[in-house]
C-alpha cells in the first residue's frame, strides 16, 4: 500500500498523526535502527536530488526517509507497535531551508531556460550544498544576468503553485521535466517564470526565498554546474565570508578594499626575500665547497633550504674538482632530503636506483647526474652512500 504523502498537499504543515503499518529492526550505518512505514506522512523522502526531511515520531528521532514504489520508509532511533498511532513532527527549520533552496533552483533554472534555452540535467540539494547542472555553457555575464533577474523575481513576490493538472491540460502545456514521468504529473508553477514537473515542497511565493546568490560555477560535462545558496543559508554564508574578510584585513592592518593590493605586495616582498635568501645560501654553499681539499675524492654535503638550481650549480663545481661521487643533500631528518648527485667516474643513475631500492627515494637521472628526494635520516643516507 502506497503511503499517503501529506507534504504533497500542504508544504507548511509541521505535525501529523499516522498509524504504524510496519516496523522492522535493522542496522543503519553500523547502528541499530527501525524502518517504519505509516499510512500517511509529512516527511519528504530523499528523491529528485533532494535529501530527506528529519524530525521525530513520538520520542524517536527520524534520521532518514526513503521512498520505493510509493512506500515511504522512516528510519528511526526506536521502534513502534503495528497499529499504534504516532505523532510526527518535522524539523521545520530544516524543511523550510530546503524549500527556500528548491524554489530558488526553479527560479534560476526557469530564467536560464527562458532566456538562453538551457535544460536542467542535474540537481542536488544536501544540507551543505545546492548544485544545478545546465546543458549549455554560461558566460560570466549570463550568470550575473540570471542571478540579478532571480532576485528581482524574489522581490516581486510571485505566487508559487503546485498542482496535478488533468491529462488534457497536461498534453496542451509546455513544462520543463528532467525525465518521462510515470503516473500523475505534479507541476510547480511560478507565474510567468517557470513551469516544471516536481514532487518536492515549495514556498508559497518567491518572496520567501529571501535571497539567491550564486556561490560559484564552472564547466561541467559540456554544460555548466552552478552552486547557489538561498535564504538563511545565503545569509549564513555571507556572515562566514565577512568574518574571513574582517580577520584578514584586521591582521594585515589595511582597509577592506585594499586587501588584494596588500596581498600582492606581500607576495612580491616574499619573492624578493626568498631570492635574497637563496643568494646567501648559495654563498654559504660556495664557501663550504671551497673549504674542501681537492685530494678528497668523494664529497657529500648536507645543508638546509637549498633550491634546486643552487644544488645543481654546487654539484657542477664539485665534479670539476673531485673525481669520485659528489652529492648535495638539502633538508632535515624530519622532512627528508632533496638531492643532486654528479660524478665523472661513477654511474649516478645506478646510485639513484640504489637510493630508491634501499631508502624508497624518488627521482633518477643519467650516468653523469641524478636528482630526487628521499624520506630518510642523514645517518641512513650516509650508510647507503
Ligand atoms: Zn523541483
Amino acid at each position: 500500500m502506497k503511503t499517503e504523502a501529506l507534504f504533497d498537499r500542504d508544504a507548511y504543515a509541521k505535525e501529523f498523526v499516522g498509524k504504524v503499518i510496519s516496523c522492522d529492526e535493522i542496522t543503519k550505518d553500523g547502528k541499530p535502527a527501525y524502518k517504519v512505514v505509516l499510512n500517511q506522512t509529512l516527511f519528504f523522502p530523499e528523491q529528485g536530488g533532494q535529501s530527506s526531511d528529519i524530525g521525530t515520531l513520538d520520542n524517536a528521532r527520524v534520521i532518514d526517509v526513503q521512498i520505493a514504489d510509493g512506500v515511504i520508509y522512516h528510519f528511526c532511533t526506536s521502534g513502534f507497535l503495528i497499529g499504534e498511532e504516532v505523532k510526527g513532527i518535522i524539523d521545520w527549520q530544516h524543511r523550510f531551508n530546503n524549500m527556500q533552496q528548491h524554489t530558488g533552483e526553479h527560479i534560476f533554472t526557469g530564467i536560464a531556460h527562458n532566456t538562453y534555452g538551457a535544460e536542467n540535467v542535474g540537481f542536488h540539494l544536501s544540507d551543505n550544498t545546492v548544485t544545478l547542472d545546465l546543458n549549455i555553457e554560461l558566460t560570466d555575464e549570463q550568470v550575473a544576468y540570471i542571478e540579478t533577474t532571480a532576485n528581482e523575481i524574489i522581490a516581486k513576490d510571485v505566487a508559487v503553485k503546485a498542482y496535478y493538472p488533468n491529462q488534457d491540460l497536461l498534453g496542451a502545456i509546455n513544462y520543463r521535466s528532467k525525465k518521462e514521468i510515470e503516473g500523475a504529473v505534479r507541476l510547480v508553477e511560478i507565474e510567468g517564470v517557470d513551469l516544471c514537473a516536481c514532487c518536492a515542497p515549495h514556498v508559497k511565493s518567491t518572496g520567501q526565498v529571501g535571497l539567491l546568490k550564486v556561490v560559484s560555477y564552472g564547466k561541467y560535462k559540456g554544460g555548466t554546474r552552478v552552486y547557489i545558496l538561498c535564504g538563511m543559508r545565503a545569509l549564513q554564508d555571507y556572515r562566514r565570508r565577512m568574518d574571513i574578510l574582517a580577520k584578514s584585513y584586521q591582521q594585515l592592518n589595511c582597509p577592506e578594499d585594499e586587501l588584494p593590493e596588500k596581498i600582492a605586495g606581500l607576495l612580491d616582498d616574499n619573492k624578493q626575500l626568498n631570492y635574497r635568501i637563496n643568494e646567501i645560501k648559495a654563498g654559504l654553499l660556495r664557501d663550504k665547497i671551497d673549504s674542501i681539499i681537492p685530494d678528497i675524492k668523494d664529497v657529500t654535503i648536507f645543508m638546509e633550504n637549498l633550491d634546486a638550481k643552487t644544488m645543481r650549480d654546487g654539484v657542477n663545481i664539485l665534479v670539476e674538482r673531485h673525481d669520485g661521487l659528489c652529492a648535495i643533500f638539502s633538508g632535515d631528518d624530519e622532512e627528508g632530503y632533496n638531492f643532486v648527485i654528479g660524478s665523472k667516474t661513477r654511474d649516478c643513475g645506478a646510485i639513484a636506483t640504489g637510493l630508491r631500492e634501499l631508502l624508497g627515494a624518488k627521482g633518477g637521472g643519467s650516468k653523469q647526474m641524478a636528482q630526487g628526494n628521499v624520506m630518510a635520516t642523514r645517518t641512513q643516507i650516509e650508510g647507503v652512500l
